[in-house]
């Protein structure tokens, strides 16, 4: 609940912020990155209202994870938050059950809180989260709002009535600010999902500021991300007031436990060979393969297709109907191989992904684990195999290794099934 009088120009600022992180070390909440929670505690004793309830009971969740023990008993007493714990623990669980229990929808027409992420997949994916677990809560609205798609057709659903709940990606909401279409002057909650992301750039900053001006200072602001580095949590406490900081106990322990990772080293012209053979010999629900650039996504899912394999292409190339068609093909299990540039690295949750190549080197190791993240969800097995084929490549995978606690082996002859897939 920062007074937005406080906020700092971050471009004029930018030298501070190193004595900020060494001043700044506030007493910091360890919790140990688990999936189930080791607190015998269920939702219900989070005291949650009977309608999200039986929405958690509907989504099949049976014990809150350790962040959501952690974090949701604070959030909904609407406590500043910081929270950093490792991909696919349920994160985003947290905000959305904490801001629908503060939600008072005899409220109508005014937007109470706000959602913002990165990319625009990322925002359907909350707004569909939000829908899920208000499905008993039937006065609720929610709406979703970013780039690509006409702007008339966001201005058209707010002039059908203000929606309580708004997710989206930040250009598209400062525009809609700046033409008085949506008006955040009763904003109660204020979340930003991948934070590091969305502070880090600095044209996304200053949007996220500009709309943090726009609502009032007596709000909860709440942060969420896998990675945040010592450089990021000041700039992002400049928003809040007095938060509560949860880290998962240090990066090293950021890796998955259900996820086995391997390398195989090859030259750049063996990628495709050695791809199709371990498409072949692999057993997959579903894969995600990131390149490193939008040519390499649409020449790659191309030629996987002519070999017959169900690909398909993601990349910010495409316009947004067409993203986000593919998007659900691919939820919807209609394409179980995912050809993908960074678009798709972070945040997405797709529960049948066994399987993450790097058929290209991520160019740094935070965009590693967000990307071999996308198997292995809730703590479930899968596999993630990276491609090495020069000098640098090998030193991002080391550097990886050096920071998080994990070991990349060469992939070997065989793998037993039991270790990436479920079940088995
Ligand atoms: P994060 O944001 O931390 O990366 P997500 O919020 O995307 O993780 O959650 C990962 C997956 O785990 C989602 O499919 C979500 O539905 C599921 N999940 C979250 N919390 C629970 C829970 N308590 N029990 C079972 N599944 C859960």
């Amino acid at each position: 609940m920062a007074d937005n009088d406080d906020l700092l120009d971050y471009e004029d600022e930018e030298q501070n912020e190193t004595t900020a992180v060494e001043n700044q070390e506030a007493p910091k909440k360890d919790v140990k990155g688990t999936y189930v929670s080791i607190h015998s505690s269920g939702f219900r004793d989070f005291l949650l209202k009977p309608e999200i309830l039986r929405a958690i009971v509907d989504c099949g969740f049976e014990h809150p994870s350790e962040v959501q023990h952690e974090c949701i008993p604070q959030a909904v007493l609407g406590m500043d938050i910081l929270c950093q714990a490792k991909s696919g623990m349920g994160k985003t669980a947290v905000f959305v059950l904490a801001t629908l229990q503060q939600l008072e929808p005899s409220d109508n027409n005014t937007c109470h809180v706000l959602v913002m992420c990165h990319t625009r997949e990322l925002a359907f994916q909350i707004s569909k989260e939000y829908e899920r677990f208000s499905k008993y809560m039937p006065t609720v609205k929610v709406a979703v709002f970013f780039g690509g798609l006409a702007i008339q057709k966001d201005e058209e659903t707010l002039k059908n009535g203000t929606p309580h709940i708004v997710v989206g990606t930040p250009g598209r909401i400062l525009a809609l600010i700046r033409n008085k279409k949506l008006n955040l002057k009763h904003l109660k909650h204020f979340v930003l999902d991948e934070c590091d992301k969305m502070l880090e750039q600095l044209d996304m900053r200053r949007d996220v500021q500009e709309i943090f001006r726009s609502t009032p200072h007596g709000k909860q602001v709440m942060m969420f991300s896998a990675t945040l580095s010592k450089e990021i949590r000041p700039v992002c406490k400049k928003f809040m007031q007095d938060p509560m900081e949860v880290y998962v106990d240090d990066e090293a322990k950021l890796t998955l436990h259900g996820l086995q990772q391997h390398y195989v080293n090859l030259k750049e012209n063996e990628k495709n060979k050695k791809l199709f053979e371990l498409l072949d010999v692999l057993e997959f629900n579903q894969v995600v393969i990131f390149v490193k650039s939008v040519q390499r996504c649409v020449a790659l899912a191309q030629l996987l297709t002519e070999q017959n394999f169900p690909a398909i292409g993601i990349h910010r190339g495409m316009n947004q109907d067409e993203r986000l068609n593919r998007y659900q093909q691919f939820k919807d299990f209609q394409k179980r191989i995912l050809v993908a540039t960074n678009l798709f690295g972070r945040g997405m949750d797709i529960e049948r992904v066994n399987i993450v190549f790097n058929y290209d080197m991520p160019e740094d190791s935070d965009t590693y684990l967000h990307r071999v993240a996308r198997a292995g969800r809730f703590g479930t097995k899968g596999l993630a195999i990276t491609f090495v084929s020069d000098e640098n490549d090998a030193k991002i995978l080391n550097e990886v290794q050096d920071r998080f606690d994990v070991n990349i082996s060469e992939l070997p002859e065989e793998i037993d099934l039991s270790t990436y897939i479920e079940g088995r």
